[in-house]
């Protein structure tokens, strides 16, 4: 049997009632896989002892005697107090929440005891500690390493450990391996049940990291095995026929070019012509298409949907907030429109009259390019002959967002684009199957943007040279961490700033103020103000960091910039500099900086190029916090990391796609079909062990 298949509840374990499976439900787990799935989050070894009287110096780990109960509080804040003692000294154990504690521990017991103490109202005490009796019989052998899971309300270590233990105990020896024998070997990695029971209560450190190696490698394994798989079930679902002229321009899309007043960056014309290569395949092109902030990337995806528009079909644009969308709704009435293309613009905020007129347009295939929020897929948007999929700022959206767009045409063609560049180990992991373009260059005729680090206490010298920039004609944005703060907040806030910059700092400049919370209007209203010139400042929160373009705007104030993740401040600097003129860029700190706003801000200030600025994100952050990835659930790993276990990574990759390029009839099968077929598959049947 494999794991994957142990669909007993958890109530099947002793001592699972319905409100443990309750909370056991909120862990995610429900059933014996998840259960064993459930792998520690640490271990502790407490094979080191620690007495009470050293507390001072760790966590305190050693076996005790319970001396005596005590309360105090009343009625719901009653508090149980256990009073314990091992050979070194006293302590108190305060029991928040915990009464049970008292049945589970009589005066008298023997038990082990760790956990953080502190010195209050004279006496040793600890509130967050584990506290286990020790049976006779069990106690006096080694001390194990202990797993620490992850907890939800009304749920502790010792609780979930029995149940571990019972289902290991149960259920273990019946675990098949799901990586080809040969691998394990090759690798000296466990075989299943040895890895599960390692994982949970491991022996030794030695056998907790090989458990470890293990179980990485497997999930590894298996996440190249579905990005081999999609790749090939793409590939296989032919739709489009191969046109003689493959890869030429199309006759909208030159009409397009002789429209712009501008010719094509390098970067742009390869994009395109890999983007019209791929489009002309037999199957539905997957792409992502990166470029920093400011390279271009809309009138490249422009020229893209008119190629599926030439051939007939319709397309869409999704970007992640109205502002944006809007924006590319009027790039496309400026651009499009006047070539016949039929344009409609589907926002949440759609009166339900208008609504129905587009949705009717749409269906019937009198629209060719249709721009818009999640909106545009909605339940009741029908699209006659979706061909084209633009998904801007692609990593603001999840995956199941970027299916039920997909899901709205048969097999449509799907660029997706990114200005948070991504590091080639997680594009591997993440984006694995798709093609990519990378835009390197800027339009012509750009400058650098300057960026300046000021004090807080010094910003107003910043004010000053913004009042110059002002003076110049040209505009400038100050964004701040916080729409509104409360009372004890120290922070800036842009509500509050807003009032100050145009009462104090800057009267009579037509100021606006841009948050999440205005309604959508309103936004419109100010961005198209704030375009036009008539505002001059705009006072903002990071709404304006996703891709926003104002070439006249060329000051960027970013206050409490440490407060801001890199690509955060990478999308905020890209804001400026838009345009031929020279733009700045000033970093305000608190006076009070830590270390990581320290790093942060020094790799802003040494680093303009993204992908670089991407790449020290991870190295500061780690893989699950990059621009999202974790919340839009590209990454749903629980035990392997992509940057940690990058040689790991690629050797699972070639496994798999050796594995499933020699038998492509593997590609329909579910994966632990897969592990069925590596295991039967003789030498013979064509897979290589
Ligand atoms: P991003 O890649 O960040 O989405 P945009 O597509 O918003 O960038 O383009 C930024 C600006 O550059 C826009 O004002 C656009 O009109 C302009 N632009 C795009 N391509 C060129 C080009 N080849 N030459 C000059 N300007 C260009
Ligand atoms: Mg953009």
């Amino acid at each position: 049997m494999f794991l994957g298949e142990l669909k007993e509840p958890v109530t099947k374990l002793k001592g699972v009632g319905p409100a443990a499976a309750y909370n056991l439900s909120r862990l995610g787990i429900v059933d014996i896989r998840t259960l064993l799935c459930h792998y520690p989050r640490d271990w502790e070894d407490r094979s080191r002892i620690q007495l009470l009287k050293d507390w001072n110096s760790g966590r305190v780990c050693t076996e005790v005697h319970v001396l005596a109960h005590d309360w105090f509080g009343f009625g719901r804040t009653k508090t149980l107090k256990i009073y314990v003692e091992d050979s070194s000294a006293r302590a108190c154990l305060v029991c928040f929440n915990r009464p049970f504690l008292g049945r589970q521990l009589p005066v008298g017991i023997k038990c082990r005891l760790y956990g953080q103490f502190y010195y209050r109202y004279g006496e040793l005490q600890s509130s967050s500690f584990e506290v286990e009796p020790v049976f006779k019989g069990s106690g006096e052998g080694p001390i194990p390493i202990l797993p620490i899971y992850a907890l939800s309300k009304g749920l502790t270590q010792v609780f979930i450990r029995k149940l571990v233990r019972q289902a290991i105990n149960l259920y273990s020896h019946v675990l098949e391996n799901e990586l080809p024998e040969r691998i394990i070997n090759r690798d000296g990695l466990f075989h299943k049940t040895d890895s599960i029971k390692a994982i949970h209560f491991p022996s030794s450190q030695e056998c907790l990291s090989r458990a470890q190696k293990t179980l990485v490698y497997e999930e590894l394994f298996y996440l190249e095995i579905m990005v081999c798989k999609r790749m090939m079930q793409r590939k296989s679902s032919a739709q489009q026929k191969a046109t003689s002229q493959r890869g030429e321009f199309s006759p909208l899309q030159s009409r397009l070019l002789e429209r712009i007043p501008f010719s094509l960056t390098p970067g742009q014309g390869t994009a395109i012509k890999e983007i019209n290569l791929s489009m002309d395949d037999p199957f539905p092109m997957a792409r992502l298409l990166q470029g920093d902030v400011g390279s271009g990337k809309t009138l490249v995806s422009f020229l893209a949907a008119l190629r599926a528009i030439n051939k007939g079909g319709q397309a869409a644009l999704m970007a992640p907030t109205e502002l944006l969308a809007r924006q590319h709704a009027e790039n496309a009435a400026r651009y499009l429109e006047p070539m016949g293309i039929r344009l409609a613009f589907l926002t949440g905020n759609l009166k339900s009259n208008e609504r129905a007129l587009l949705l009717s347009a749409l269906a019937a295939g009198e629209i060719d390019l249709v721009t818009g929020t999640h909106a545009l897929f909605s339940r009741d948007v029908l699209y006659k002959d979706l061909a084209f999929v633009v998904v801007d700022e692609q990593h603001r959206f999840g995956v199941l967002q970027r299916q039920a767009i997909m899901a709205k045409g048969k097999g449509p063609s799907l660029l997706m684009m990114s200005s948070t560049p991504i590091p080639r180990s997680l594009a591997l992991t993440v984006f694995g199957d798709l093609d990519v373009s990378v835009i390197k260059d800027m339009p012509p005729g750009r400058k650098p943007v300057r960026t300046h680090l000021a004090r807080e206490s010094n910003e107003s010298k910043v004010y000053e040279f913004v009042r110059n920039v002002l003076k110049d004609g040209h505009q400038a944005y100050f964004v701040y961490p916080l729409i509104e703060g409360g009372d004890e907040s120290e922070l800036k806030d842009a509500v509050f700033m807003a009032e100050r910059l145009k009462k104090e700092v800057f009267p009579g400049i037509p100021l606006a103020l841009l948050h999440s919370k205005v309604d959508e209007e309103e936004k419109r209203q100010t961005m198209e103000n704030f375009r036009r010139g008539d505002i001059k400042i705009l006072a903002a929160t990071s709404v304006v960091e996703v891709g926003v373009d104002v070439p006249n705007a060329t000051c960027m104030v970013i206050e409490h910039a440490e407060r801001f993740g890199l690509s955060a401040l990478h999308q905020l600097r890209g804001r400026v500099g838009r345009g031929e003129d020279q733009s700045y860029c000033f970093l305000v700190y608190s006076d009070n900086l830590g270390e990581d706003g320290k790093q942060r801000l020094k790799v802003m200030m040494e680093n303009s190029d993204g992908f670089i600025i991407a790449e020290e994100d991870l190295k500061l952050r780690g893989p699950g916090q990059i621009a999202g990835i974790e919340q839009s659930g590209y990454l749903k790993l629980g035990i392997a990391d992509p940057v940690r276990d990058i040689v790991q990574l690629d050797k699972a990759r070639e496994d798999a796609f050796g594995i499933l390029e020699s038998d492509p009839s593997l590609v329909q099968s579910e994966n632990h079909c897969i592990a069925q077929v590596l295991k039967r598959a003789p030498p013979s049947a064509g897979v290589e062990f």
